[in-house]
């Protein structure tokens, strides 16, 4: 029986043909070495790619230089066939991994991490035309995890709960209608309340008509992916790097 589950988030060469695989399970990310990796004809090739779900068994490596532990066995239980068969879903799902690379160490709630990571790469697996709302939602929801979640509750200057319209970057606080002035630095009006939604609402309970009526509004989804890009820059320091590379295909 294999002992472990995990996600493969990021591979890299190592000497000849052995791979380090970076894996995010319920402990969070950790690095272990797969030996042979790089040869299709291998058994382990298989589980050392990225964007896999496995199962799989560890082993200490007897040399005490480095303390990678090594992958004896392995098994594929999700190798996400849809998402690699188009390249937008591929392109969000990589996004998707490149943030939690980088930036799960914020987190102290790896379980959640990677349940959350598990259940939203099955769902863009099974509804492919709505990868961009999940990986939307999967953005927004993660501030949470990361410890810079925004203040949806409230208006920060008069504290009311009716009426709330916008959303401050430097405070990450929300302000109503009232209060609100415009400037740079906010999300407001219909993509604010789209953005608030997003964050409020379950996973399980985004059903089928209301993210068709949420895609349809493209305005908004483009408002708060660049609200978020733009969070994500301000609090952590952090710029997707996919997300360059896709825009330059996009642009050739
Ligand atoms: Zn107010």
């Amino acid at each position: 029986m294999l002992t472990q589950e995990g996600i493969v988030i990021k591979t890299i060469k190592y000497q000849e043909t052995s791979k380090i695989a970076f894996i995010l399970s319920e402990n969070g990310i950790k690095s272990y070495l797969v030996r042979n990796a790089n040869n299709y004809k291998s058994k382990n090739f298989s589980y050392s790619q990225e964007l896999i779900k496995l199962s799989f068994d560890v082993a200490k490596k007897e040399n005490k230089k480095d303390s990678f532990e090594i992958i004896t066995s392995g098994k594929v239980l999700d190798n996400y066939s849809n998402i690699k068969n188009d390249i937008d879903a591929l392109l969000n799902s990589i996004e998707i991994l490149e943030i939690i690379y980088s930036l799960s160490m914020h987190t102290n709630d790896n379980h959640t991490l990677y349940s959350f990571l598990s259940k939203i790469l099955d769902l863009i697996n099974k509804n492919i035309a709505y990868r961009k709302l999940y990986c939307l939602i999967f953005k927004t929801k993660l501030l949470y995890l990361l410890g810079i979640a925004p203040n949806f509750s409230h208006c920060s200057k008069c504290q009311t709960k009716e009426d709330l319209y916008s959303l401050q970057l430097d405070s990450g606080t929300s302000l109503c209608k009232k209060c609100f002035s415009l400037n740079e630095a906010i999300i407001y009006g219909k993509s604010y309340n789209i953005l608030r939604f997003l964050y409020l609402t379950k996973v399980e309970q985004f059903d089928e008509k209301i993210i068709k009526k949420i895609i349809e509004d493209e305005k908004s989804i483009n408002d708060i992916n660049e609200f978020l890009d733009r969070y994500y820059d301000y609090y952590l320091g952090y710029k997707s790097q996919t997300k360059k590379i896709a825009n330059k295909i996009k642009n050739n």
